[in-house]
């Protein structure tokens, strides 16, 4: 039956399915592109770089699309050219697949691609250009040659799983398939093979894998399956073939294992011991293939044919001798070689009624191997959980557990590169390029069987050195091969039988003469049997001790393996918590990073504030002392004020009580002319002046007289100083004949003060003329200083009052003329100053 995917033995069970395992390799997808048929053969796909790929649409298709299609490149893990040979692609692409296999890991390989683009020849090839297959089947028999398993000793047990059957019955089924006429014997060599696949690999080229396990019995089984219009056939069944009524190939079903891996039920799996015989079975399976299209009426280029190389070993026994008989000690692997359909669409093929129903069938197998990948891809990539349809067809259905389990999955686009091609060819692409981001669980080591290593070699190198020892000793013996030089040289070394001839029956001496040789014979017989006794205990002893040794040295590399892998579990611990380690101290370092920059950031942000704080200060700083020496300048201004206004106040009081005083004396002045009137009446003679005056200077003395105030400016003569006058003198004063005239040299004359005259002038006198008391015009001159005032304008601060009066001479006569000069003028009055 054919295994897809199968471990036959049970320990697997144990473990979880990709529980340890989470490595990840994407499905290695490769291109080959195939020489053109015809030189003169357009061309639209060049090969760029050793992994790129390049498609040019062809220049029908271009005029057709208005040139709307571009050029397009496709990437691949690796690109094959045309000149690569068949060598070049398997050492690249199957050799670590069947390394793999060996190993006991799975493989799939499969080819990719438009009909005609070289499928069938980069996986079978042709005579003397053997493909990706026979090559394969050569590097296993090459790599396990001297270490395959007798046949039989393997056997299938038709629910996917290997079995290891015991020695007699092995060679009773060996004895039966000897006996059938049928059965095609073992070619001893490649010129025995079927003639088209004699010479596929020349033997210089022959591959082998350098690290086999050589305590393990190999065997190989090979199973060839077709799938056509989702119907699965098994293309090494022996049915009877009836030439008059063939009967149509039955199908097959998928089933799945125990270990829920697929597996095409019932079918044949036929143990190959080399290279030749493996062809042989193949080149049975393509034949059938052939009779049945031909007979169907079958295309082959729309059906997909799956070769399966079957690898089962088991572990030598401790001895090195016979296989390990356990069951659970098996493994099997299994690579699979698929050569699909043709990709291209129906409609190319023209085909018609059933033949386009089956197409379809095909088309749509491929379709579903699509979907599958996007699917997978797109759980992969996105973590969804969307239900892969691998059920929806049988191709995919055979191989879901190459997706779903372990295993190393690679694809081979072939790609022909003639113009016809270009659209199918770039469908494939598109295909091979999304495939490339599926990933698939990488393959687990199989565990390490727990006998010591070296058996088979140890037991050789017994064998080899018994048949020495034994050679030493007069050459090899076995059980049952009597050699009769031995056996002469034994029988010459016992006592000669005498004549035994009775010739009389008297006789009695022959006979005693034979029973006493005979005697003699038998204790030689039993002293060479004690001998040979002696010397098989002694021999056995000493390979009791030889095995003794063995056993020894057994346990301590049993030993030394055990702390070997438990350091080997230590070092992987150390690497973890080493890893771990690195890990955090990254983390730790990214930290400290995102820490120190904040650092800065605050750092700028306290730089950049002191800075301003330091400016704040000073301009605080600033406007302190600013305060102050405003301060001390209102101050200034303050006391300034304060004496001025202290000295205007008591100027003021002084000048209003001299006001009070002189106004006391006048009334007083008048009362006492009063009164001298009246007593002039009574007394004419005495001249009331005089006499008035001295009266009132003994009475009262006038207060003129006594204090006097004296304004500093009257000291001064008015040419002495550079003062300049406003002179003013209304209109409406009237000229007199006085004397006494104030006149005021280079002073302006306005008879209404004016700004402009003002402004040139830093003295006033205003001419003002009333009625005095006695009737006479009184001219007072008011005088004052100009100021410039802080808006700009003029004021004038009134200082002094000069009074210019003109007195009758006689004092009855109480008429008084202005302006007569007819008496003198009295100094006193003239002089008479008042200060406000
Ligand atoms: P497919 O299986 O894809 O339909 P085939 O493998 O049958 O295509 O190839 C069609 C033809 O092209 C065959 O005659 C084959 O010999 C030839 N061919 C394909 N690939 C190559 C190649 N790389 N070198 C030489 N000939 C090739
Ligand atoms: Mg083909």
């Amino acid at each position: 039956c054919l295994i897809i995917y199968s471990k036959g033995k049970t320990p697997r069970r144990n473990f979880p399915r990709k529980a340890s395992n989470t490595d990840k390799d994407p499905v290695g997808v490769y291109c080959r592109i195939r020489p053109l048929g015809a030189e003169n053969e357009e061309c639209c796909v060049e090969m760029i770089s050793s992994s790129t790929i390049q498609l040019h649409p062809p220049d029908g298709l271009k005029a057709n699309r208005n040139g709307e299609f571009k050029e397009t490149q496709y990437s691949f893990k690796k690109v094959f050219g045309i000149k690569t040979t068949q060598m070049e692609l398997f050492e690249e692409v199957a050799k670590p697949l069947i390394d793999d296999l060996i190993h006991s890991k799975n493989g799939l390989l499969f080819t990719y691609g438009v009909t005609g683009s070289g499928k069938t020849f980069t996986m079978t090839g042709s005579p003397g250009e053997g493909g990706l297959l026979p090559r394969s089947l050569d590097m296993v028999f090459n790599s396990i040659g001297p270490f395959q398993a007798k046949r039989f000793v393997f056997k299938p047990d038709e629910k996917n799983g290997m079995e290891i059957q015991n020695q007699v019955d092995a060679l009773l089924d060996r004895q039966k398939r000897d006996s059938q006429p049928i059965v095609p014997k073992t070619p001893s060599s490649r010129q025995r093979a079927d003639p088209e696949f004699g010479d596929m690999i020349s033997s210089e080229e022959a591959c082998k894998c350098d690290n086999v396990d050589e305590d393990c019995c190999f065997s190989v089984f090979v199973s060839y399956i077709e799938i056509y219009n989702n119907y699965i056939y098994d293309l090494l069944e022996d049915a009877p073939y009836d030439p008059i009524r063939p009967r149509p190939p039955q199908s097959k079903i998928l089933r799945e294992d125990q270990n829920h891996n697929m597996y095409v039920a019932g079918c044949t799996e036929v143990e190959v011991k080399s290279t030749e015989e493996a062809f042989e079975v193949f080149w049975k399976g393509q034949k059938k293939r052939r009779i049945a299209n031909t007979q169907l009426n079958r295309e082959s280029s729309r059906s997909h044919s799956v070769f399966v190389i079957k690898l089962a070993q088991a572990p030598l026994d401790a001895d090195g001798d016979h296989i390990l008989q356990d069951k659970s000690q098996v493994n099997v692997s299994q690579l699979c070689l698929v050569d699909l359909a043709g990709s291209e669409r129906t409609s190319r093929t023209k085909a018609e009624g059933s033949r386009l129903r089956e197409a379809g069938n095909i088309n749509q197998s491929l379709m579903t191997l699509r979907t599958c990948m996007e699917v997978l891809r797109e759980n992969q990539m996105y973590g969804t959980n969307k239900m892969v349809p691998y059920r929806d067809s049988k191709i995919t259905h055979l191989f879901k557990n190459y997706f779903d389990g372990e295993g190393k999955v690679r694809m081979i686009v072939c790609v022909n590169p003639k113009a016809d091609d270009y659209e199918e060819t770039m469908l494939v692409m598109r295909f091979a390029e999304m495939t490339q981001e599926v990933e698939v669980a990488r393959p687990v080591d199989r565990p390490i069987c727990f006998l010591a290593a070296g058996r088979r070699h140890r037991n050789q190198a017994f064998k080899d050195e018994l048949s020495r020892r034994l050679e030493e000793r007069g050459g090899p013996i076995s059980g049952t091969v009597h050699d009769p030089v031995l056996l002469n040289q034994l029988v010459e070394s016992l006592p000669q039988l005498p004549p035994c001839e009775l010739v009389d029956p008297s006789d009695d001496q022959t006979l005693s003469r034979l029973i006493e040789v005979l005697e003699k014979r038998h204790c030689a017989r039993q002293l060479i049997t004690e001998q040979f006794n002696k010397t098989a205990n002694k021999l056995k002893s000493m390979l009791q001790q030889f095995d003794g040794q063995l056993g020894a040295r057994e346990t301590f590399l049993h030993d030394q393996q055990s702390k070997l892998s438990e350091k080997e579990k230590v070092i992987i611990g150390q690497k973890t918590e080493i890893e771990r380690l690195e890990k955090k101290s990254k983390m730790l370092e990214y930290k400290i990073d995102v820490l120190q920059k904040t650092t800065d950031m605050y750092e700028h942000d306290k730089r950049s504030l002191q800075q301003e704080l330091e400016t704040r200060e000073q301009r605080l700083q600033r406007e302190l002392s600013e305060r102050r020496r405003m301060e001390q300048r209102m101050q200034c201004m303050v006391t300034d004020a304060k004496l001025k206004w202290e000295k205007e106040c008591e100027r003021q009081v002084n000048a209003k009580q001299l006001e009070m005083q002189n106004k006391l004396w006048v009334k007083d002045e008048k009362l006492k002319q009063l009164k001298a009137i009246v007593i002039e009446s009574k007394a004419p003679e005495r001249p009331p002046r005089e006499r008035d005056r001295s009266m009132a200077q003994k009475r009262t003395p006038s207060p003129l007289s006594t204090a006097l105030p004296v304004h500093p400016m009257h000291r001064r003569s008015h040419s002495a100083g550079g003062e300049k006058w406003v002179d003013h003198k209304p209109t409406s004063n009237l000229e007199l004949d006085t004397v006494m005239q104030p006149i005021i040299p280079n002073a302006v004359k306005v008879s209404t003060p004016n700004e402009k005259a003002l402004s040139k002038c830093n003295m006033y006198v205003l001419r003002h003329q009333e009625l005095a008391s006695d009737g006479e015009i009184e001219t007072k001159l008011f005088k004052g200083n100009v100021f410039k005032t802080r808006a700009g304008g003029q004021a004038v601060h009134f200082t002094d009052v000069e009074t210019l009066r003109q007195e009758c001479p006689t004092a009855s006569s109480r008429k008084r003329r202005s302006g007569s000069a007819e008496r003198p003028v009295q100094t006193d009055d003239i002089e008479n100053r008042v200060r406000f």
